[in-house]
């Protein structure tokens, strides 16, 4: 058959599909044809396609979603130190999706759209901070006045493909801050901007157990309203499980009231001590976040993968870390068209493996968890296209290349975007 009468640009074969959007965990074929999911089934003829890819061994995923995450670098500022940059960084653990969460307020949202957003094959979305300046500069979150819910709502209108929530942060309990702080400014700001643009609201929350008031069971009880978003959720400075490794009662109550609860895990957000008793008393997160940035991935290669693998090592199952790094972020951010191998999605798919052996996990607090098990990204695929393929799964031998590679200036191999 020539080539371009063939039915599909690429085929995944013989995979272990995990598709928890659709309940399926099967050995599948996976066709995609211009960018789309054309064909899920077994025994999809190799020769309706232009590539083949066999991936036998290895698990075939939807692209993994990453809820939290920070790759807005505004220059010239401190803030260039911080942000990662998305394509290097998340496409080698299967990441197609990274929300960035509260880096860029409205002040600067159109210079990150048009840096970053538009520029990354990962799929970058946004939570807008509710402070104008966003954490980029830095002192915006902590001052009121610049909290502005009416813009805020008014620029995520504008871009509701982009935009999938209202982010609020940093808002710090203690000197100096205590005497200029109305206790709940920044969370009731975010709240009423999520409110007028109807979308869900994630704090990263500072409580306050001194004085003025800001608890953290009055922010998931009273203040979070259904479909809201807690992320840090296994940060030491929450009352989540009491002495004896139980899981407190507002915990349960909140997640009843419809409240989700993310990882977050970031450089300071992680204690084993309250994410392992949570889980081991049936307490799992909603979705598994990276909080990705300098800080959080230099020590020790924090990614997507790696925190799907650690909470494997706690005790989650493989489906499960699945479905709560695709079907339930994208069910989270209201985009159900993502995190998903139906026929008619865009074509994001990861193909990952499961290592055996002694790996060690570590925590925020220098603790660590010994472990015998580890996820490995074999192949991204974004959009239709080879995006990552560290073991040329996509490629030939190099005795079989074909003559025009080498008569290329420069190839990124085949199935890529050149
Ligand atoms: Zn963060």
């Amino acid at each position: 058959m020539a080539e371009q009468q063939k039915k599909y640009d690429l085929l995944i074969a013989n995979g272990q599909v995990i598709d928890p959007a659709n309940g399926l965990n099967a050995r599948l074929d996976v066709a995609v044809n211009e960018g789309v999911i054309v064909t899920v089934a077994r025994g999809i003829p190799k020769e309706d396609a232009k590539i083949v890819i066999d991936v036998k061994g290895s698990y075939v995923t939807p692209g993994l979603i990453d809820i939290h995450t920070h790759v807005y670098p505004l220059l010239p500022s401190p803030s260039r130190l911080y942000a990662i940059e998305p394509d290097s960084h998340m496409l080698r653990s299967g990441v197609t999706t990274a929300v960035d969460v509260g880096t860029a307020g409205w002040r600067d949202f159109l210079d990150f759209k048009e840096s970053i957003i538009d520029t990354s094959q990962v799929r970058v979305l946004a939570m807008l901070n509710v402070a104008a300046g966003g954490m980029v500069r830095m002192i915006s979150e902590q001052t009121p006045s610049d909290m502005h819910p009416e813009i805020t709502a008014a620029v995520a209108k504008q871009y509701p493909d982009i935009i999938v929530g209202v982010k609020a942060a940093h808002y710090w309990a203690g000197k100096p801050f205590d005497d200029i702080h109305v206790p709940w400014a920044s969370v009731d700001s975010g709240l009423k901007a999520a409110g007028l643009a109807d979308l869900p609201f994630m704090i990263d929350f500072c409580p306050n157990y001194e004085s003025p008031g800001r608890s953290y069971e009055e922010l998931v009880l009273e203040k979070l309203r259904p479909g809201d978003i807690h992320t840090h959720v296994f940060a030491k400075q929450f009352p989540i499980v009491d002495d004896n490794g139980k899981v407190l009662p507002h915990m349960r109550k909140a997640r009843e009231r419809g409240v989700y609860f993310d990882v977050g895990h970031g450089a300071g957000s992680f204690w084993f001590r309250n994410g392992k008793r949570a889980l081991d008393d049936g307490f799992a997160p909603d979705t598994l976040s990276t909080d990705m940035h300098y800080a959080s991935v230099k020590p020790a290669g924090l990614d997507q993968l790696l925190l799907m693998s650690k909470f494997m090592n706690m005790g989650m199952s493989l489906e499960d870390v699945i479905k709560r790094s695709t079907s339930e972020p994208a069910k989270l951010i209201r985009r159900p068209d993502l995190g998903t191998l139906s026929v008619g999605a865009c074509a994001d798919i990861a193909v990952l493996r499961a290592l055996s052996g002694d790996f060690g996990y570590v925590d925020c607090g220098g603790a660590r968890l010994q472990g015998d098990s580890r996820l490995d990204c074999q192949l991204t695929i974004r959009e239709g296209n080879v995006a990552y393929d560290t073991n040329g799964l996509s490629m030939p031998d190099w005795r079989e290349a074909p003559e025009e590679y080498w008569k290329m200036p420069f190839l990124p191999g085949p199935g890529q975007k050149a």
